[in-house]
C-alpha cells in the first residue's frame, strides 16, 4: 500500500471488510486473514490457471458500472478456464486503485464481485490492493479444476476436424461500437443488447467442462475470431476454412450488419467475444450440439481444420473472402 493518509487506512479496512465475506466458502482462504491461501488439489485433478489485467481506459471506460467492471474481469479470466475444460472454483485479486476511487464506487465493485463469486461457484480467496496514481488496474488470477491430463488445449486439433463456436461471434467489438455511440442508425433496444454484451461477457463456464473427452482443441475467443483460431491452428500445425455465411450472429449484430456491410470486419477480427472456438471430429459433433442444448448453449459449425497454415474465410460460394477490402487489419497476421 503506498501513502499513509488516514484516509487511505479506512478505505483499505473498507476493502478487506467487504472482501472478506467473498471467501468464506473456501476454508484454504483462511478468510483472507493469513500471508497466503492453502490449496487442495482433489486426487486425479489438475489445476488449470489463468491471469488477466484489465487497465482504466484501455481496457474498460473510467465511467462503466464499478459492478460491471468487476464482472467482466471475473468472467474474462473464467472464460479462458472454460475453453480448457476446466470447472472454476477460485479467483486471486490484485487490484491498484486510483485515490479519487470512492467508498460508494468500491462498494459496488464489491458487490459485482460478489454476485458473480455466487453465480460461479468461485471463492476469493487471497490477493493485494494497493493505490495508485495511475488509472484503476485490476489482475485477476483464476483456478479451476480439470481432471488429470484432460484439459483442451489449442495443440489438439487434427487434420479434418470441424470448428465450431459457442454463442454468437462480434457481440462484443459492436457492442463496443455501441458504446462509443457509433452505431447511431441502430435501434436503441438493440444498442442496449450489444453495449451489455460487452460489458457483460457470458464465459461458456457450463459447457467447457462437457467438452471434454470430445473437442481435441480450444480456446476462448478474445481477441478476434480468425486471429484466435489462427493461435489454436499454429499450435496445432494446421491451417483452417471458416465459411463466413455460417458464423453465428445475434439479431442485434444481424441489424448492424445490415445497415453496415462492413461491420462483417468486427465479426471476424474484433475481441472482446469470450465465446468458445473449439475443433472436434465430425463424429462427435450431434452429440456436442445435444450437450450444449442441454445447457442452453448455442454451438455452430463454422468450418474446418485442414493441413497448412492458414486461415482462410470463404463466402458461401467457397471463394476466399478479401478481408483487407473490409477494413480489417490482421488477415494475413495470425501472430497475435
Ligand atoms: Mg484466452
Amino acid at each position: 500500500m503506498s501513502g499513509d493518509a488516514s484516509d487511505d487506512r479506512d478505505e483499505f479496512a473498507l476493502i478487506a471488510r467487504l472482501f472478506a465475506p467473498l471467501a468464506r466458502s473456501y476454508p484454504g482462504a483462511l478468510g483472507l486473514g493469513d500471508d497466503a491461501a492453502l490449496m487442495d488439489v482433489p486426487a486425479g485433478q489438475q489445476v488449470v490457471l489463468t491471469m488477466d489485467s484489465m487497465v482504466g481506459g484501455v481496457h474498460f471506460f473510467a465511467d462503466d458500472p464499478a459492478d460491471l467492471i468487476a464482472r467482466k474481469l471475473v468472467r474474462v479470466n473464467l472464460s479462458d478456464l472454460a475453453a480448457k475444460g476446466a470447472k472454476p472454483f477460485a479467483i486471486m485479486l490484485s487490484a491498484a486503485f486510483p485515490q479519487d476511487v470512492g467508498t460508494d464506487w468500491l462498494r459496488r465493485f464489491a458487490d459485482g464481485l460478489a454476485q458473480d463469486c455466487h453465480d460461479y461457484g468461485v471463492a476469493l480467496i487471497g490477493g493485494d490492493t494497493v493505490s495508485t496514481p495511475g488509472p484503476l488496474t485490476l489482475t485477476l488470477t483464476a483456478f479451476g479444476l480439470v481432471g488429470q491430463g484432460r484439459a483442451l488445449l489449442r495443440s489438439g486439433g487434427r487434420d479434418g476436424d470441424k470448428v465450431f463456436v459457442t454463442g454468437t461471434l462480434g457481440d462484443g467489438a459492436l457492442g463496443l461500437l455501441s458504446r462509443q455511440g457509433r452505431l447511431p442508425r441502430l435501434d436503441p433496444d438493440l444498442r442496449d443488447q450489444l453495449t451489455r454484451r460487452y460489458l457483460l461477457p457470458e464465459p461458456r463456464t457450463t459447457l467447457g467442462p462437457k467438452l471434454v473427452g470430445l473437442a481435441h482443441a480450444a480456446m476462448d475467443v478474445s481477441d478476434g475470431l480468425v486471429q484466435d483460431v489462427g493461435h489454436l491452428c499454429r499450435q496445432s500445425g494446421l491451417g483452417a476454412v471458416i465459411i463466413a455465411a455460417d458464423l453465428p450472429l445475434s439479431p442485434a449484430a444481424q441489424q448492424a450488419l445490415a445497415d453496415d456491410p462492413s461491420l462483417l470486419s468486427k465479426v471476424l477480427g474484433g475481441g472482446d467475444d469470450y465465446e468458445i472456438v473449439f475443433a472436434a471430429p465430425p463424429e462427435h459433433a450431434d452429440k456436442i450440439i445435444r450437450l450444449a442444448d442441454d445447457v442452453g448453449v448455442a454451438v455452430t459449425a463454422i468450418g474446418h481444420l485442414r493441413s497448412g497454415t492458414d486461415v482462410v474465410v470463404q463466402d458461401g460460394q467457397g471463394r476466399p473472402l478479401d478481408l483487407a477490402r473490409t477494413g480489417w487489419r490482421h488477415f494475413t497476421d495470425t501472430r497475435g
